[in-house]
């Protein structure tokens, strides 16, 4: 099987679109994932997977915490900001939520402490144990087979 199959194959589950940010002495460093998940209710846990190339692998390492920012719809420029689509440096500003570093509008904020690390293959799984949330309505960004995606009202066909 080649690498282009397995990528096409992995893009055909539709996702949202995160910004993992973590804190290093008052450094603040943002990357968009969607390797995400909910791992436990009871513990609170949620996974994330972090490739080894990532500047911001030894960073959550060293804070030991992170936070999970679901996007709404119209925070496309955010994804594309922290998965480095962007050419020129675009200022963020970071608001706080329990002391960790939150970007203002998105779906859901979630604040984790690291947990547990796990290495497979080339990405890391860090386990966040959730210390607190704050919701937004809005309408999340999506993200399939490549593309960014949004929510569309599908009106029942009636014939
Ligand atoms: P950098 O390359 O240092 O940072 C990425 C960009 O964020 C840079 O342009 C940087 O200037 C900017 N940035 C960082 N901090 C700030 C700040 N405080 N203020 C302003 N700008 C800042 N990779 C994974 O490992 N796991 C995933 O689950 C994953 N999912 C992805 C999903 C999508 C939809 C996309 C588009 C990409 C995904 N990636 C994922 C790839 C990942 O986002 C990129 O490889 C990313 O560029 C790697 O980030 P880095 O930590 O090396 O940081």
């Amino acid at each position: 099987m080649d690498d282009r199959k397995f990528r096409t194959a992995m893009g055909k589950f539709a996702t949202g679109v995160t910004v993992i940010a973590t804190e290093v002495e008052g450094d603040i460093h943002g990357m968009t994932a969607n390797a995400f998940m909910s791992v436990s209710l009871d513990p609170k846990l949620v996974v994330i997977s972090i490739g080894e190339k990532a500047k911001i692998l030894n960073k959550i390492k060293e804070s030991k915490i992170f936070t999970v920012n679901i996007l709404a719809a119209e925070q496309q420029e955010l994804s594309m900001i922290f998965a480095g689509q962007l050419k020129e440096h675009k200022e963020v500003i970071f608001d706080r939520l329990d002391g960790k570093p939150v970007l203002a509008g998105a779906v859901a904020q979630i604040a984790c402490e690291v947990s547990a690390e796990h290495v497979e293959g080339e990405h890391t799984l860090f386990i966040g144990k959730v210390t607190d949330i704050h919701l937004e309505d809005a309408e999340p960004l999506l993200f399939y087979s490549g593309k960014y995606r949004s929510l569309t009202e599908e009106k029942p066909v009636t014939i």
